[in-house]
């Protein structure tokens, strides 16, 4: 791994140029509506191998598989059950991830050595194009070390794979900025593995009946079997000590004004939030939806600062807030205050 990482405006010819890098067996960076992805051909093993290295990625965490048109599901699964089907219908192509019983067709090292395989059709242009151009479901996780925030700008993605990868397709900002909804299903339910941009309430347009898994919100234990394999890791931590102060603002104003140390940060949805205490602060947006954009931002943010202790508002529990409060959760090893 020693490469000349290059960012390149995507357009026809930086398209095609990635095109024929992923070809050729290599990783490129891709912009996706939820997060940038490293992607690789997901039915090849070494290139796909070639991803977990530059991420250093476990080995046991699947990864997702891209299509851009529907008849490039068949032949990568062995069944469709009927609920994937109206949810296809409903939100794809959108940032909503199926797990399906996986055909031959796609290795181990793709689907984390499980007999299932996560699909889904992004609704990003340039990915689209992408994955037509090279005629090839694309594996991709998001493209950040293993462990740290994902990406959501090009920059992000080169800050953390610069000589890992060959090439990064800049798109701007993603439009969704946390991952992909997550589902699995089970006879005539959805169980929710991961929350995303898709919520548990567009989810029950398709049937009422949908649990959220445990995983969603709780600690994963490292030795546990999951659902999702994903839940047990560490991730999207940035290096400060982030903890999530949930309560009203004036008990966040009292907690920050009582305990902030030399190097402290907060991290608030507005301006407004920070008058009459003193303190630094990163804002991450007055919606739910803005919050979904903003957060891995936020937190790459405040390691730039060099903040050491980090007070975060909490958001919503509900709707594209319960995304952001997964991912928040996450990044501060699920240290809550609740005031
Ligand atoms: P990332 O690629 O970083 O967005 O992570 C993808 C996540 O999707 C994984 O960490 C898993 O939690 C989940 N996932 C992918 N494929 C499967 C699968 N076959 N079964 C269960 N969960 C999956
Ligand atoms: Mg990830």
């Amino acid at each position: 791994m020693n490469y000349n990482t290059e960012i390149l405006t995507a357009d026809k010819s930086s398209i095609q140029k990635a095109a024929e890098l992923i070809k050729s067996g290599e990783v490129v960076g891709m912009p996706t509506e939820t997060v940038y992805g490293l992607a690789a051909n997901a039915l090849d093993p070494e290139a796909v191998s070639k991803i977990f290295i530059a991420k250093g990625r476990p080995q046991d965490n699947p990864l997702i598989v891209h299509i851009s048109r529907m008849e490039m599901l068949e032949g990568l699964v062995t069944e469709v059950p009927e609920l994937a089907v109206k949810c296809a219908k409903k939100f794809w192509p959108g940032p909503l991830t199926m797990i399906m019983p996986k055909s031959d067709k796609i290795p181990k090292t793709t689907s984390g050595g499980l007999d299932t395989v996560g699909i889904r059709m992004p609704s990003n242009k340039t990915a689209r194009e992408l994955i037509g151009t090279c005629g090839l479901p694309l594996a991709a996780p998001s493209a950040n070390l293993s462990g740290s925030p994902s990406p959501t700008s090009a920059q992000h993605v080169f800050d953390d794979m610069n000589g890992r990868i060959p090439c990064i397709l800049d798109d701007g900002r993603c439009a969704v900025g946390v991952e992909s909804t997550v589902i699995s299903f089970e006879r005539d339910c959805i169980r929710l593995l991961r929350p995303g941009f898709i919520s548990v309430s567009d989810l029950k347009e398709v049937t009422d009946k949908v649990i959220v898994d445990k995983g969603v919100l709780d600690v994963v234990s490292q030795d546990a079997v999951v659902a999702s394999p994903g839940m047990k890791y560490k991730h999207y931590s940035p290096k400060a000590d982030v903890t999530i102060i949930d309560g009203s603002l004036d008990s966040f104003r009292k907690y920050v004004a009582d305990n902030k140390t030399k190097n402290t940060w907060c991290m608030t949805f507005s301006q407004d939030d920070l008058s009459e205490i003193d303190c630094p602060a990163v804002i991450y947006g007055s919606t739910d939806e803005e919050q979904a954009r903003r957060i891995f931002d936020a937190l790459r943010e405040l390691d730039k600062h060099g903040a050491e202790k980090v007070f975060a508002r909490c958001p919503n529990k509900t709707g594209v807030g319960l995304a952001v409060y997964n991912r928040l959760l996450r990044a501060a090893g699920f240290q809550v205050i609740k005031l």
